[in-house]
């Protein structure tokens, strides 16, 4: 059984949704699917996550939220319309709205973003969506692991396959609480550790893991396999191709990750194992 977590640069347009369809349909083990919020379309374009904070922002500092409302239905909007699938976007973005007049915390408005991609992903695949919201729980210090794998195992019980947004959860009293940025990575190892997947398939923009980021030097190799270990210390050396955060819940599994490419899907990737 495989997890699969696609990034932002994935989930970024129709175009690219449709990559992400087909991954999916050539292999029936990719059941559970955890997604980012759509990413930039090109280099001069958004993260949806981006344009959510500024919404926030503005609105706590009385700006018009309209355009920015605007300009974030019409991402959603536009996807939905190329698959020709039924999702209000306007309707999803006047709750929104609403939730900001009422005062929702800043770590509400950035999740939405995950919600929203991975509702609409659910309707395109036709796969049912289920919230992580009421699956991953931070206590004081973080994810509480025990419960977090608890709940996400004994919900998918239920599920042959879900799709579930990444990068966000809740606490005690059950308000969303985000990871910090990149972190739909740990949301996909914590569901790969939950089902004792077989892989967890984290699939972005780049063929793997480089000994240095490979939009930045032309000189970086890619790296074939790689310790959970060294990928930690990786990550935390800047490597942001994998949060730092995902190798844990994985590595305490013993669920190999493997860090593949959506536009070059047949390309090997890099696997992260304990040896
Ligand atoms: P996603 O949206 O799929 O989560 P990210 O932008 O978070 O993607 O991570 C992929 C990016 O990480 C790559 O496009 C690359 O520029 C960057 N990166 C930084 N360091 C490395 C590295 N050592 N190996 C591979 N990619 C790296
Ligand atoms: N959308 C969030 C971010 O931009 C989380 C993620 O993509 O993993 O940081
Ligand atoms: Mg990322």
């Amino acid at each position: 059984m495989i997890v699969c977590k696609f990034g932002g640069t994935s989930m970024a347009n129709a175009e690219t949704i449709g990559l992400v369809k087909q991954i999916i349909s050539l292999d029936a083990d990719r059941r559970y699917i955890v997604v980012s919020a759509p990413g930039r379309r090109n280099p001069a374009d958004s993260k949806v996550t981006d344009m959510l904070i500024s919404l926030k922002n503005d609105f706590d500092n009385g700006r018009d939220v309209s355009k920015g409302i605007d300009a974030l239905c019409a991402r959603f909007q536009d996807i939905a319309q190329k698959f020709g699938i039924d999702f209000d976007a306007s309707c999803e973005f006047e709750k929104i709205y609403r939730a900001l007049t009422l005062g929702a915390s800043d770590d509400y408005v950035k999740s939405r973003g995950e919600y929203l991609s991975a509702k609409l992903l659910s309707k395109i695949l036709g796969v049912p969506f289920v919230d992580a919201a009421d699956l991953v729980k931070f206590g004081t210090d973080g994810v509480d692991y025990e419960t977090t794998l608890a709940n996400i195992a004994n919900a998918l019980k239920a599920f042959d396959r879900a799709v579930l947004p990444g990068f966000y959860g809740s606490d005690k009293d059950g308000q969303i609480v985000t990871f910090s940025r990149g972190g739909s990575d740990v949301s996909g190892a914590l569901v790969a550790a939950a089902v004792k997947a077989d892989v967890y398939e984290n699939w972005t923009d780049v063929d793997g893991v480089f000994s240095a980021d490979p939009r930045k030097d032309d000189t970086a190799r890619l790296i074939d396999r790689l310790t959970y270990e060294d990928m930690y210390n990786l990550a935390l050396s800047g490597a942001n191709v994998l949060h730092k955060d995902a190798v844990y819940p994985a590595e305490r599994a013993g669920v190999p990750i493997n860090i593949k490419n959506t536009f070059n899907r047949y390309a090997a990737g890099t696997w992260i194992m304990k040896e």
